[in-house]
């Protein structure tokens, strides 16, 4: 029996206890009788090492960056060195009052202006504001920053916001809130924007565009510099979501091409460890047009998630000028070796090279035969797991049925990248050759398959 099949409280054992508090020279004080419990608290009796078992099983039911290779496309799962979370720990760090005098504390203000400088010399934006807790969170930031460009001109007409149709959700949820049209631009075959598509599209009425590049097919954009200047022209602005910033890190900047306003997700590039919901930091930078309108000052209540901010700093100065450059082409270099060792597993819509992640659309040979289903994207991801791997993003980007994307990042070595790829192989090979082993995983993970929708729709949190 694996020890997490029994809950903490089947391991309670009446009178067994885990601690002993010191005698009080104070007596006894008795409580007001309308402070006290009405029955007895229901807590488990058990002893510290079944304590110590509990939780540290539990941590190990969790997939993390720290136990296991996290291909997880568009996220940039990479890995967080420690020094950062030693930093952001440090007690005069840590021990900060967000009330405090501001001139006790000019060491953090000078993290935040030095980091307002870093990220505005990696991306070519003039200032950042670090009000935003999230990339969503920047995004409407952004846009919000975009209508006050507009609406300060008296430019009252424009209230449509183009955006791309392999575009991430939030950047069409963040204009919706934001009270702006959504107007979808196609993609032509080869997965980038249309700019064909595009002119039509533009005119009085169109506040701007928002722009992932490389977008969520981990393609560069290369006609950016047209669409930038046919924006432009247009009287439109454009907004650059920078949650792919990774590839071209110290190498391309987002001003030079055009954008006027970002976001970064400095959880993503700028390793902070993520996922399941947080923390995260989403500043947004801005170009000579709009910084006029950029907020004073420029963090937002109590000092937006200043630990998050820390390691992004910490992150950067390590690297320096020099190394910052290593990661986007390392990242590179790994996405396309595993997409290049699995295409001829895997189906590949776009053959040409990617950038930091793409998107194979299930298998080739999914097993299908008579009278059997053929293995989905979601049974290869369920199989994964059953191989030590947390699954890739899948059913994203939505242009494909089956998509399956990946991200390896610059940090896992080449015989982690090896391994990942003979496990695809493997688990190509059993699709092909009985797609049920691939229906019924995985088999060895402590939760099999829940049923998804229910799960999310009513997530029981407590036992
Ligand atoms: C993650 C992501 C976002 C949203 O960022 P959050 O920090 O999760 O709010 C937006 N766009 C893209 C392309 C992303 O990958």
């Amino acid at each position: 029996m694996r020890y997490y099949d029994k809950l903490i409280f089947e391991l309670s054992h009446k009178g067994r206890t885990g601690y002993s508090l010191p005698g009080s020279s104070l007596g006894k004080v008795a409580l007001p009788s309308e402070l006290l419990r009405k029955s007895p608290l229901d807590l488990p009796e058990v002893s510290e090492v079944d304590v110590v078992r509990h939780y540290t099983n539990l941590s190990q039911m969790n997939f993390g960056v720290d136990t296991g290779f996290y291909p997880l496309g568009s996220c940039t799962m990479k890995y967080n060195p420690k020094i950062n979370e030693e930093i952001a720990a440090h007690p005069l760090f840590a021990g900060l009052h967000p009330l405090q005098p501001a001139e006790t504390v000019k060491g953090a203000q000078e993290v935040i202006d030095g980091l307002d400088a870093a990220l505005a010399a990696i991306t070519g934006m003039k200032h950042f504001t670090f009000l935003p807790c999230a990339g969503a969170h920047g995004e409407l930031t952004g846009l919000m920053l975009m209508r006050e460009y507009h609406l300060a001109k008296g430019d009252t007409a424009r209230v449509k916001v183009i955006v791309p149709d392999s575009a991430h959700g939030t950047n069409p949820a963040s204009a919706a809130v934001c009270g702006l049209e959504i107007v979808e631009v196609k993609s032509g075959a080869d997965g980038l924007v249309d700019v064909e598509a595009l002119k039509p599209l533009l005119g009085p009425d169109v506040a701007g565009i928002m722009m992932t590049n490389p977008n969520t097919l981990g393609l560069f954009e290369r006609q950016i510099g047209e669409i930038a200047k046919l924006v432009h022209e247009a009287g439109g602005l454009l907004y650059y979501d920078g949650a792919n910033m990774n590839p071209l890190l110290g190498k391309v900047r987002p001003g030079d091409m055009g954008f006027d306003i970002m976001h970064l997700n400095l959880h993503k590039t700028f390793s902070t460890p993520h996922g399941g919901g947080g923390p995260g930091s989403g500043p947004v930078g801005v170009g000579e047009r709009v910084l006029p309108y950029l907020r004073i000052p420029q963090t937002s209540g109590f000092h937006g998630n200043f630990g998050v901010m820390l390691r992004a700093y910490a992150y950067i100065l390590m690297l320096g000028r020099e190394h910052v450059k290593m990661a986007g082409p390392l990242a590179t270099l790994s996405a396309n070796y595993i997409k290049e060792s699995l295409k001829d597993c895997y189906k590949l819509p776009i053959p040409t090279v990617c950038k930091h992640e793409f998107v194979f659309d299930g298998l080739i040979n999914d097993g299908a035969r008579e009278g059997k289903a053929g293995a989905t994207t979601l049974d290869v991801a369920k199989r994964l797991l059953d191989y030590g791997y947390h699954a890739p993003t899948i059913y994203f980007p939505l242009l494909f049925h089956q998509a399956l994307m990946i991200e390896p990042t610059e940090t896992e070595s080449l015989e982690t990248l090896d391994d990942f790829i003979a496990v695809m192989k493997k688990i190509a090979a059993e699709a092909a050759e009985d797609p049920d082993i691939l229906h019924g995983a995985p088999h060895n993970a402590p939760i099999g398959r829940p049923d998804e929708t229910t799960a999310a729709r009513n997530p029981i949190l407590k036992a």
